[in-house]
């Protein structure tokens, strides 16, 4: 499978390069040049499979040609036995024909997990062909950091390291990074806030000399592998309520459009999805995007649903190509046009296009505590903001009810205690087992002042398994 950047400017690549590669050089994102088509008989004979034998049919194309099949068959055996429930992504029904997506049994409790704990074992399995190390840096407000730690903890040819800003995060969502010690894990405290980490991030991408020669990698969503493990799941869903033989319909919590973007491609691989709700909070640039054709960017608001706190989606991109019949010069004036004026919109066809088959809604906070604390006296369910977000969303924006319609549980409720407290939900959340000690557990953490330079001296004096690289 080739690879090709949604500006039309950066050369082809191999799965292989495109796994190891962030933004393509054109600042465009890589997709598939030609994405698989399975047939209804073929996709209906994967009914009952283990998840990990589905994740092999569905995504085996996208690899071919760099990963032999016997070696990617045992990678995602050793990535989805690490899930805490024996059907990886259970459903569970709300309502008549309305179900959550269960995507938080993973070890950080978020559906992140799907993604990270597959790239950390390829990016391994690559390496170790290659006989090379990279360097990971992230910025992270959340989820993101504690599940790219997890999936990299036992990589032998990664040193990642992941700045959050200090005394930010939640105290779960702290000690879930800073908890993991390992030589190659690297958890800096930065003092000052999101968008300052994520800079730096940016930063060291475009200059690298910091590095001496060692390639470095990006873990965040416009990581091609990530969207591709984040595709399995749809088909896994739909194959227990009656699909391919019928119809089905998900509503999305979404942040950066990686998640959804990943639905929209299992439709084009031929599963029979009739409708993608966004469902966003207050940060609602894809919402006015989807509902009047503005995708216009406004200030950041912190909300209850951090994990979608977002002021651009930077896989939206990927759709905008396919919206422009993949022409990657219109793509590339379209997007230099919004970053100079932070405004876009699409002739009218192509956005009535995307209309046919996406909706979406944007649910303020307190509409998310109302649906957490109706679902919780309704079904005795407890729902996190984000998922929360997505039954308001599927609520709203359903357009059948003969349909079934599939919300994506993107986390656990005990990582956002927050949100169900101000929901007034009269219930205790228990870490799962395997966190249990989290609070008794040491943790290690480095502080460091909110300046370039001194991360960039940090990084090269660790980067190799703790040592100067
Ligand atoms: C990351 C995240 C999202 C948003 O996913 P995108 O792929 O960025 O759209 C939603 N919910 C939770 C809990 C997340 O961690």
């Amino acid at each position: 499978m080739r690879y090709i950047s949604t500006r039309g400017q950066a050369p082809a690549l191999n799965f292989e390069d495109v796994l190891l590669a962030g933004l393509a050089s054109d600042g465009g994102l890589y997709v598939p040049e030609n994405l698989p088509r399975f047939t209804v008989e073929e996709i209906a004979s994967w009914a009952g499979l283990p998840y990990h034998e589905l994740a092999f049919r569905v995504m085996h194309p996208f690899v071919a040609g760099s990963i032999p099949d016997a070696d990617f068959k045992k990678i995602l055996e050793a990535t989805y036995a690490n899930f805490a429930h024996s059907s990886v992504a259970p459903l569970r029904q709300l309502n008549g024909n309305e179900w959550v997506l269960e995507l938080f049994h993973g070890p950080t409790l978020a559906f992140k997990d799907f993604a990270l704990q597959l790239l950390g074992r390829l990016l391994d399995y690559v390496l170790a062909k290659r006989g090379e190390r990279v360097v990971i840096m992230g910025a992270t407000s959340g989820d993101t950091g504690s599940a790219a730690i997890e999936g990299c903890k036992a990589c032998e040819n990664v040193d990642i390291f992941i700045m959050h800003p200090h005394n930010r995060v939640s105290e779960v969502q702290r000690r879930q990074m800073t908890t993991i010690l390992g030589d190659n894990i690297h958890n800096i405290a930065i003092e000052g806030n999101f968008d300052d980490c994520q800079e730096m991030v940016k930063a060291s991408f475009a200059d690298q000399g910091f590095l001496k020669g060692i390639r470095l990698v990006a873990v965040n969503s416009i990581n091609w592998a990530r969207i591709m493990a984040q595709i399995v799941y749809y088909f896994h869903a739909a194959l227990q309520l009656g699909g391919p033989a019928r119809s089905i319909a998900f509503s999305v919590p979404t942040g950066n459009f990686g998640d959804i973007f990943a639905g929209y491609l299992a439709r084009n691989m031929g599963l029979p999805v009739s409708q993608l709700i966004v469902a966003t909070n207050r940060n609602d640039i894809l919402h006015r995007f989807m509902s009047g054709n503005r995708y216009d960017k406004d200030t950041l608001h912190p909300s209850l649903s951090p994990s979608m706190d977002i002021m651009v989606s930077s896989n939206f991109e990927r759709l905008l190509f396919d919206l422009h019949g993949r022409n990657g010069a219109a793509v590339a004036a379209l997007l230099d046009s919004f970053k100079a004026t932070g405004k876009l919109s699409v002739e009218e066809d192509r956005w009535t296009e995307a209309r046919r088959l996406f909706d979406s809604l944007a649910v303020s906070d307190e509409q998310t505590c109302e649906t957490i604390a109706e679902v919780f006296k309704t079904t005795g369910e407890i729902l996190d903001p984000h998922t929360a977000i997505g039954v308001r969303a599927a609520r709203e924006c359903r357009r059948s009810l003969d349909i079934p319609m599939v919300i994506l549980g993107t986390a656990h409720p005990v990582k956002f205690p927050e949100a169900v407290e101000k929901a007034e939900v009269k219930a205790t959340l228990n870490l799962p087992a395997h966190l249990a000690d989290l609070f008794q557990r040491p943790e290690r953490c480095t502080v460091l002042a909110n300046d370039l330079k001194a991360v960039q001296a940090f990084v090269s004096q660790h980067g190799n398994r703790g040592k100067p690289l």
